[in-house]
């Protein structure tokens, strides 16, 4: 049999065919698809349109809803989005709708899908939104679609999908103090370009990934889409089975699957994590590398912490163990990602006080989860750049116009670095805090 690499494996596996060749058309069965208030409304209207008005889901347990983009906002049309959704779940009644003002309101897509338990190795995971790729971080194959391909899924199950190839990037060592995920990922987005990984898988691997926590494996694999990569993916370790294993809570059973010796990559590069420095993104585009030392002393109006990229627990951690016993220079936003991490930021705890002690000592002011400003949102949204004004964010796009004012400029960072700059009002290296 063919030596596949672990994308392809899952996808034969969902195509019911011994192999694939990259380049290979296929269809493949799906275990989860996803949508939010963004394109859920979109997506439902080819289902129907195709369907039929009174068509049903292919499977109930397989569709999950998370509003999670314009939620806090008085903007009439965004939250007409979210009363769409209400609408199909009730009418559909589907089991997994994590509705705002509810109990069940979790957040952030990304960082709500594992924490709910909808990610396993080995599965295939539909999303309306380009991060879905996120979910990689756990072993599965997991990719952005648009509405039309949703819709479609929605109604049948099933997607029509080109197999990508698979380039692999290896981390030697484990990472210093003043590393993070995502200065890996922004070194290699910097070294490939933004189209450097166009329709391909991207599979990390070596003792620099298998070495980070899950949330940090997931920041890896959320910013592959940046370097316009289909899917990124990290083969499932202990580390990813005693994380899924506690969330799975309808035990459903998965099957790990793994690159096979000798398998092609179309692409290596090995990266020596000891040699690596904070890394910056400068604006307008996520592949706009410079170190932070190089940056120093470029003046910033404000700092954010948050998103699916950067608004995860050890991403608070990493911040609030710079700025313990600290105050901020500029006006400084955190935002949860989902629910689960804020209620970590009232209960997580450095030198016994609490990050979310630490940060409104700091100075900065801390939002509801939700993406808030990471998509800019209407004019009410928190933290929205509303100015012309220069932000450093742990987020994971600077287009112009991405995080509000389209004058505005973005420089993207890791959270230490974040929070460094945060402390200074200037873009600073970490090392310069870290001893
Ligand atoms: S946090 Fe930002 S990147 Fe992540 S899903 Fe929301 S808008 Fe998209």
């Amino acid at each position: 049999m063919a030596q596949m690499t672990l994308t392809e494996k899952i996808l034969a596996k969902h195509a019911g065919v011994p192999s694939v060749e990259p380049g290979q058309n296929i269809w493949i069965d799906v275990d989860i698809l996803m949508t939010h208030d963004v394109c859920g409304p979109g997506t439902i209207g080819v289902f129907k349109k195709n369907f039929g008005p009174k068509a049903k889901v292919w499977d109930l347990n397989k569709v999950v809803i998370i509003p999670d983009h314009y939620i806090f906002t008085a903007d009439r049309m965004a939250n007409r989005n979210v009363d769409i959704l209400r609408e199909f779940v009730k009418e559909q009644n589907l089991p997994y709708f994590y509705d705002v003002g509810t109990d069940k309101y979790k957040g952030v897509c990304h960082i709500a899908l594992p924490e709910e338990g909808h990610t396993r190795p080995g599965e295939v995971l539909l999303g309306t939104d380009s991060h879905t790729c996120t979910a990689g971080a756990f072993g599965e194959f997991a990719t952005g679609i648009g509405n039309t391909d949703a819709g479609f899924v929605m109604g049948c199950g099933k997607l029509w999908l080109k197999v990508p190839p698979t380039m692999r990037f290896f981390f030697e060592g484990e990472l210093p103090p003043y590393l993070m995920a995502k200065d890996l990922i922004l070194a290699v987005i910097g070294d490939i370009g933004c189209d450097g990984a166009t329709y391909q898988a991207m599979e990390f691997d070596g003792p620099g990934v298998f070495s980070l926590n899950i949330e940090e494996r997931m920041t890896l694999c959320n910013m592959v889409i940046e370097a316009g990569g289909k899917n990124g993916v990290i083969a499932p370790d202990q580390t990813t089975f005693d994380f899924i294993n506690s969330r799975n809570k309808s035990k459903l059973p998965y099957t790990p699957v793994y690159t096979d010796p000798g398998a092609k990559f179309c692409f290596e590069k090995s990266y020596k994590v000891g040699e690596l420095q904070p890394v910056v993104a400068k604006p307008h585009s996520p592949d706009n590398k410079a170190f932070a030392r190089e940056l120093k002393g470029t003046k910033i109006d404000r700092a954010y912490i948050g998103s699916c990229t950067g608004g995860k627990i050890t991403d608070f951690k990493a911040a609030a163990a710079l700025l313990n016993g600290h105050t901020v220079k500029v006006d400084t936003f955190v935002v949860p990602a989902t629910t689960e991490v804020a209620r970590g930021l009232k209960t997580e705890k450095i030198n016994g006080k609490t990050l979310e002690q630490v940060f409104l000592d700091a100075g900065a002011k801390i939002g509801e989860a939700s993406c808030a400003a990471c998509l800019g949102g209407p004019s009410d949204t928190f933290g929205r750049l509303n100015q012309p004004i220069r932000c450093i964010s742990t987020t994971n796009r600077n287009y112009p116009g991405r995080m509000g004012h389209k004058e505005a400029e973005v420089f993207l960072a890791s959270p230490l670095t974040v929070a460094a700059s945060a402390m200074t009002g200037t873009i600073t290296d970490p090392r310069e805090f870290l001893s």
